[in-house]
């Protein structure tokens, strides 16, 4: 809960520096975004994480009025307009799909689990090498690398599950993000982008097995199929030219 919900919050501006966007081009459909998505944020931050890593990154985060939409400065300064948009609609799926909340119910599963399996295996183990070890019991203090043994074990098996879950939530906001921002070009570009640091086109068991995000092959499927199915709208020829802002709304969608 600590790690999920609490350190976004408290801990992370004792690391960076937190300051207000102001330049209305990023600041305002991002906002309006929020709103149109029922997250009650008023302003946009910008963080300063070009003082640790390269990486593009943005999230929203809060419980009980402290909600904030933040993104770092590398977005700012390697993507377009575009581009931050549908980042910002991922990061906002993540909230409105209430990915934290499943998280600490999911992550209280997996550790009553990774105990459990720690209680048994040490047993097992004892009543067989305890001797031998001269571990007296679960209570001797002896049992510590055995018990971290044990436990990395468990953890090395559970990747794959970890993983799963993880990249299930992640393809959710990437839908999400895709429904909100409209930007599956964007999308697209910013896939490539992280590509800087995730492999773009591993094969589908290595998706399957090691990554907590799905591929960029995967998620720029996911974007251009969306393009094609929901796009059309904007490719028939119009009389009248439309304002900047139809571009980026919403056709309507047909009803089932
Ligand atoms: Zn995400």
């Amino acid at each position: 809960m600590f790690t999920a919900l609490i350190a976004p919050v408290y801990i992370a501006p004792l690391f960076n520096t937190y300051t207000k966007l102001t330049d209305p081009k990023i600041k305002d459909p991002i906002l309006s975004m929020a709103r149109a998505n029922g997250i009650p944020a008023t302003d946009v931050y910008e963080v300063d994480e070009s003082r640790q890593s390269n990486r593009v990154s943005a999230n929203v985060s809060g419980f009980w009025g402290t909600e904030r939409i933040s993104l770092n400065d590398n977005l700012l300064k390697r993507c377009t307009p575009e581009e931050i948009l549908t980042t910002m609609g991922h990061e906002m799926g993540h909230y409105v799909l209430n990915h934290v909340y499943k998280d600490i119910f999911f992550y209280a599963l997996f550790f009553l689990a990774a105990f459990a399996f720690l209680n048994w295996a040490l047993q097992w183990t004892l009543s067989r090498w305890g001797e031998r070890w001269q571990i007296r019991g679960i209570t001797d203090i002896a049992v510590l690398p055995l018990a971290a043994l044990l436990l990395a074990l468990f953890f090395f098996v559970t990747t794959p599950i970890n993983n799963i879950w993880s990249r299930t939530q992640e393809y959710e906001a990437d839908i999400f993000g895709l429904n909100a921002g409209r930007q599956p070009d964007g999308e697209a570009a910013v896939d490539l982008k992280l590509g800087d640091y995730r492999k773009l086109d591993p094969s589908p068991l290595e998706e399957f097995l090691f990554f907590d995000h799905p591929s960029g092959r995967t998620r720029i499927t996911a974007a251009m199929r969306w393009k094609k199915e929901n796009m059309s709208i904007l490719d028939e020829p119009s009389a009248e030219p439309k304002p900047p802002s139809m571009l980026r709304s919403a056709p309507t969608p047909q009803s089932p």
